[in-house]
C-alpha cells in the first residue's frame, strides 16, 4: 500500500562538537544529488548505520547501499558523546540478571566488532585500553556505587575497589571519596572513530552526507527525499536514532534525553600535575547527576554533565551556557586551580532510553527496518545490533543474534505533556539530593 512518511523536525546539532572540530577538516561532502537506485538505503550514518551498511556491503557484495546523514559522519550524536566503549555494564538496577548477562555479551561483541575494524583499517582515533571507574564523592553517589558492584557481580564482571588516595593518585584530586575500577572498555576519540568507520566502508556502500531525509514514499519499493536528490531502495533500514519517530517509527517507545559535554583547551605542562600527572583516565559517575570526565590522549579534560527532555533533539544558547556553568563548576570542584580553563567547545546530544531495557530492531513495516540502540552502552550494543540486523537481513542466524531477539521491545510510554513531566521530575530529584555528585 502506498504511504508518505514525512520528518517535521532533521538533525541540526548546532554547537560545535569539540571531538570534530579537534579534526583536520574532512574532504567536501557527497550529497545526494539527482535520482539514484540502489537496492538497500540505510538513513543515518551514527555507530548503528554504519556499522549496518558496512556488514550489507560484506554480505551482499554485488548490491548497492546508500548510506544517508543529515551531517557529516562523526558529528552527530556517535560522533559528540564521551568515548566510553563499554562492556561490562550494568546500573545495577536490573531485576533480571539474564536480561544484563545477554547485554553483556552483545557489548562485548560490540567492542570486538568495534575493535576488529579498526585494526584492520588502522583507524586513528586514540584507541585506548584504559578501562574505567565508576565514582562516587559522597553518601549518594556511594548508595548508587554499591548497587553497581552488585549488578557487575550478577553479569560476572570483575572490580577493583579504589579508595580516596588511589582516586587520587590517578586523578590528582581528593573529590572522589570512592570508586570501582572494571576492566573491558575502551576509551576512544569518537569523532575520529565515527569518521573512520565512514571513510573505510565497503567499496558497493556509497555515502551521501549533509543529505537530510525528509520524505519516505512506499509503493513499490522506497523513494527517499532529500533536498538535491531523491534515492529509490528496494529496502530501506532506519538506523537515524531519536528521528526515528519523524518518520512514524518507534513514535511513544523511546525517551528522548539530551546531554551536554565540553572539552577543555589542552592542558600545559605545568597543569598537568593538577590532574594525575598527565596519564589518561576515564571516569563514569554512579549517580545520575554526576558527571563523566575524561583526561583524553591530547591532554583535555572531558566534562560531561547536565540532563534535560530531548524532545526538540536540538539546543538554543541558553542550554548550551547553563551546561557550560556546570561544567565550569564541574571542573572546580575537582581542580580548583583549573577553576577557569578555557573550554573549546561545548555542546549538546540526544540519546534515547526506554522504560523496559528494551529495543528497537528489526522490521518495522514491509521492507523497512530499523535499528536503534538505547539505554546502557549505546556505542557497543549499537554497533553490534547493525552488524547483528544485516546478518538476520542476509539470513545468518548466530547465539548473538538470538540474544538480541530474546530482548524485549521498546515498551509503550506515556505520551507528552505526562512524559515530559515524570522525566523532568526525575532529573529535578536528582539535582536537588545528589547535587554534590556534580
Ligand atoms: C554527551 C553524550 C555523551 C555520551 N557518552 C556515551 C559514551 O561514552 N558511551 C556510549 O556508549 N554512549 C554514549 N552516548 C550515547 C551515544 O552516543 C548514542 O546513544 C549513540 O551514538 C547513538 O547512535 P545511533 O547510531 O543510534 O544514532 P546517532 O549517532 O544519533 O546517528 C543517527 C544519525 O542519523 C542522522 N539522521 C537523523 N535523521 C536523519 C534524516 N531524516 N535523514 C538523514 N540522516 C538523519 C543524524 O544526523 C545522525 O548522524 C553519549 C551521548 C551524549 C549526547
Amino acid at each position: 500500500m502506498a504511504a508518505t512518511r514525512k520528518a517535521k523536525k532533521l538533525p541540526n546539532d548546532g554547537a560545535k562538537n569539540g571531538w570534530y572540530e579537534a579534526l583536520p577538516a574532512p574532504p567536501p561532502a557527497h550529497s545526494a544529488e539527482g535520482t539514484v537506485t540502489v537496492d538497500w538505503a540505510v538513513v543515518g550514518a551514527g555507530i548503528c548505520g554504519l556499522t549496518v551498511a558496512r556488514q550489507l556491503g560484506e554480505l551482499r557484495p554485488s548490491d548497492s547501499i546508500a548510506l544517508i546523514d543529515a551531517e557529516r559522519v562523526g558529528y552527530g550524536t556517535s560522533g559528540r558523546n564521551a568515548g566510553f566503549l563499554l562492556k561490562g555494564h550494568s546500573h545495577g538496577g536490573e531485576k533480571d540478571m539474564e536480561l544484563g548477562k545477554r547485554n553483556d555479551r552483545l557489548c562485548a561483541a560490540g567492542v570486538e566488532h568495534i575493535h576488529d575494524i579498526v585494526m584492520r583499517h588502522q583507524i586513528q582515533c586514540d584507541w585506548s585500553d584504559w578501562g574505567r571507574i565508576y565514582v562516587a564523592s559522597g553518601a549518594p553517589g556511594e548508595t548508587h556505587l554499591d548497587r553497581l558492584a552488585h549488578g557487575l557481580e550478577g553479569i560476572g564482571t570483575t572490580y577493583t575497589e579504589v579508595d580516596r588516595d588511589g582516586m587520587e593518585a590517578v586523578t590528582g584530586t581528593r573529590f572522589y571519596s570512592r570508586g570501582i575500577r572494571a576492566d573491558g572498555t575502551a576509551l576512544v576519540q569518537p569523532a575520529a572513530l565515527m569518521r573512520g568507520l565512514g571513510a573505510t566502508l565497503p567499496p558497493n556502500v556509497e555515502l551521501y552526507e549533509d543529505s537530510p531525509v525528509s520524505e519516505i514514499h512506499s509503493g513499490d519499493g522506497f523513494r527517499l527525499i532529500c533536498p538535491e536528490g531523491e534515492i529509490a531502495a528496494r529496502q530501506v533500514v532506519l538506523a537515524n536514532h531519536v528521528f526515528a519517530e519523524e518518520l512514524g517509527v518507534a513514535r511513544g517507545r523511546v525517551v528522548p534525553v539530551s546531554l551536554f559535554a565540553s572539552l577543555t583547551r589542552p592542558l600545559k605542562e605545568d597543569e598537568l600535575k593538577l590532574v594525575g600527572g598527565g596519564g589518561e583516565f576515564g571516569l563514569l559517575p554512579s549517580s545520575p547527576n554526576g558527571s563523566t570526565v575524561r583526561l583524553t590522549r591530547d591532554r583535555r579534560i572531558l566534562m560531561r554533565n547536565t540532563l534535560i527532555y530531548g524532545r526538540a533533539k536540538q539546543f538554543d544558547e541558553s542550554e548550551l551556557a547553563a551546561a557550560r556553568v556546570n561544567h565550569h563548576e564541574g571542573i572546580r570542584r575537582r581542580w580548583p586551580d583549573l577553576a577557569d580553563i578555557e573550554l573549546d567547545g561545548t555542546w549538546g546530544g540526544t540519546l534515547g532510553f526506554t522504560r523496559n531495557g528494551g529495543v528497537v530492531f528489526g522490521e518495522m513495516a514491509p521492507g523497512l527496518h530499523a535499528v536503534m540502540t538505547t539505554d546502557a552502552a549505546p556505542l557497543t550494543r549499537g554497533a553490534i545490533a547493525g552488524k547483528l540486523l544485516a546478518d538476520q537481513l542476509c539470513g545468518i542466524d548466530s547465539p548473538l543474534l538470538q540474544d538480541m531477539l530474546a530482548l524485549p521491545k521498546a515498551a509503550r510510554l506515556p505520551p507528552d505533556p505526562f512524559l515530559r513531566f515524570i522525566v523532568n521530575r526525575r532529573i529535578r530529584k536528582a539535582e536537588s539530593s545528589e547535587a554534590g555528585e556534580l
